[in-house]
């Protein structure tokens, strides 16, 4: 019964990367195997002697847009139903789409707390390319690199102080 939080957003945001990092941060002593993280859905995250379960609601990416979207918001749905803290995933590059703003819409309704993660800002360059996103009404946008694990601390420190 431990805190569980969601990772959504639209498929290539960098969901899994995420979740493959703060999981091999913490745990790749124990799961060390070559292919296992990566393909792996739940993960337990410790940070700051606090600990949680971690869902990449991801799974297989389908290419046409009506489906994508139909599956965020069942994503969405899943996340607001069960997860304690939500970390909604965008493109900082690829900037807001549509799907972003719906699924934002239905994230405000909800009364768990949501961090705005935006990804792949990879070099301080990058890093004016946040403030687009307020327009979806959910707080301060968080920038972050999966790919080169820049930002991923504040971003636990969010997360955990919602327990
Ligand atoms: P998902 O579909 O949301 O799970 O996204 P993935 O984690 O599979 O990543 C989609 C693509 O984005 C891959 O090519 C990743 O290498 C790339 N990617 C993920 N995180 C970053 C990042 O922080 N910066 C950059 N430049 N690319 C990233
Ligand atoms: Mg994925």
């Amino acid at each position: 019964n431990r805190p569980i939080v969601a990772v959504v957003g639209r498929p290539n945001v960098g969901k899994s990367t995420l979740f493959n990092k703060l999981a091999g941060k913490r745990i790749s002593i124990v799961e060390d195997t070559p292919g296992v993280t990566r393909d792996r859905i739940f993960t337990e995250v410790e940070w700051l002697n606090k600990y949680f379960t971690l869902i990449d609601t991801g799974g297989i990416e389908p290419e046409n847009d009506d489906i994508i979207l139909t599956q965020m918001r069942n994503q969405a749905m899943l996340a607001m139903d069960m997860a304690h803290v939500i970390v909604f995933v965008v493109d900082g590059k690829g900037g807001i789409t549509s799907a972003d703003r719906e699924v934002g819409l239905m994230l405000r309704k909800t009364n768990k707390p949501v961090i705005l993660a935006v990804n792949k800002i990879d070099n301080i360059n990058l890093e004016d390319n946040i403030y687009d996103f307020y327009e979806l009404g959910l707080g301060q946008p968080h920038p972050i690199s999966s790919a080169n694990a820049m930002g991923l601390g504040d971003l636990l420190d969010e997360i955990v102080e919602n327990f």
